[in-house]
């Protein structure tokens, strides 16, 4: 679930499932039980869109009939019968099979569940492995977890942020509400701009649903969380316009975006980043460059990976303009 290559999100919405029901001490549950948490999940993330197309037409059925199903699903708090039956013909097929897929060079050597014909019903049999994750002190950090991966994969996906990100790189406007697609190398109108509320689940899920300043929960907070350079644009232009680094180096780029706090991002202002700052920054893009989504590739094409290289550069450069890091 958090190792896919994930080009949809029903991994999720089945993970979910199975922590919930095995966490309520269930070692077993009917297919249909399973297909009520499952397909109103997704119902409630329905609103973004898949990946490319790419699976039988019985995912497209239940694809479509999600779309239909949804509103009176959401508005009754759980899913319709007709939504249930699609998840169940469509659960054993699909999703079920491949929630066991995972990438090669990790090790897997046991199944979470088994898919087995019980008096004519079909029965969903838990695995000793994932009972006992289900029971695990750390139950709360992985469904918090899940929920990140989920709004990281979800961003990827949405039709302003997804393929073209991949090339081209992510760059915030100056008025921080909008995110723009770079213009292309030879310099061709490929100006859009997306909202960058598309983004900031993707972000918010790479620091954990922490501020980036204070480290607390960005839920905390009625207020919208902000996204916030790291390197100020301003502090830049102001000290560093000379220093070669910066050239070809993309102030607004990604990997110099985080979310924080409105009132911690504010109260930051245009100050030089601290070490601790560039430390957290640099783990943050560590992390996101391993995972499977665009915005990996994002920051990759700048960083590099490995990134020590890039981040003595940026440490030297700061360091040239006076900031002590
Ligand atoms: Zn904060």
């Amino acid at each position: 679930m958090l190792l896919g290559d994930n080009t949809r999100t029903y991994k999720f919405a089945l993970g979910h499932a199975l922590l919930e029901s095995a966490s309520s001490g269930k070692t077993h549950v009917t297919l249909e039980e399973l297909a009520r948490i499952y397909s109103l999940e997704m119902a409630k993330h329905s609103e973004y869109p898949q990946g490319p197309s790419v699976d039988p037409s019985s995912t497209s059925d239940m694809l479509s009939i999600l779309a239909r199903e949804r509103e009176t699903t959401l508005q009754a708090g759980q899913p319709t019968e007709l939504l249930v039956q699609a998840a169940m013909k469509s659960m054993p097929g699909m999703v079920m099979q491949k929630f066991h897929n995972i990438p090669d060079g990790f090790v897997r050597d046991f199944d979470f569940y088994s898919l087995e014909k019980v008096n004519g019903l079909q029965v969903v049999k838990f695995s000793n492995q994932l009972m006992q994750v289900a029971s695990s002190p750390d139950l709360t950090v992985l469904k918090d977890e899940l929920f990140s991966r989920w709004n990281i994969v979800e961003a990827s996906f949405s039709p302003e942020i997804g393929g073209t990100l991949r090339i081209q790189g992510v760059v915030a406007s100056a008025d921080r509400e909008f995110l723009e697609l770079r213009r292309d190398v030879a310099g061709a109108n490929m100006l859009r701009r997306p909202q960058i509320a598309r983004l900031r689940p993707a972000l918010t899920g790479f620091q954990s649903g922490l501020c980036f300043h204070c480290e607390q929960p960005l839920s905390d907070m009625p207020e919208t969380p902000h996204v916030d350079h790291v390197i100020a644009r301003a502090y830049v232009a102001r000290k560093f316009l000379i220093s070669d680094f910066w050239r070809g180096v993309e102030i607004d780029g990604v990997w110099n975006l985080v979310v924080s706090h409105a009132h911690c991002n504010i109260s930051k202002r245009d100050k030089p980043p601290t070490a601790k700052m560039l430390q957290d920054l640099r783990t943050r893009n560590d992390l996101a460059i391993r995972s499977n989504v665009p915005v990996s590739q994002t920051i990759r094409i700048v960083t590099k990976s490995p990134s020590d290289r890039f981040y003595g550069q940026l440490r030297d450069a700061l360091r040239e303009g006076g900031v002590s890091v």
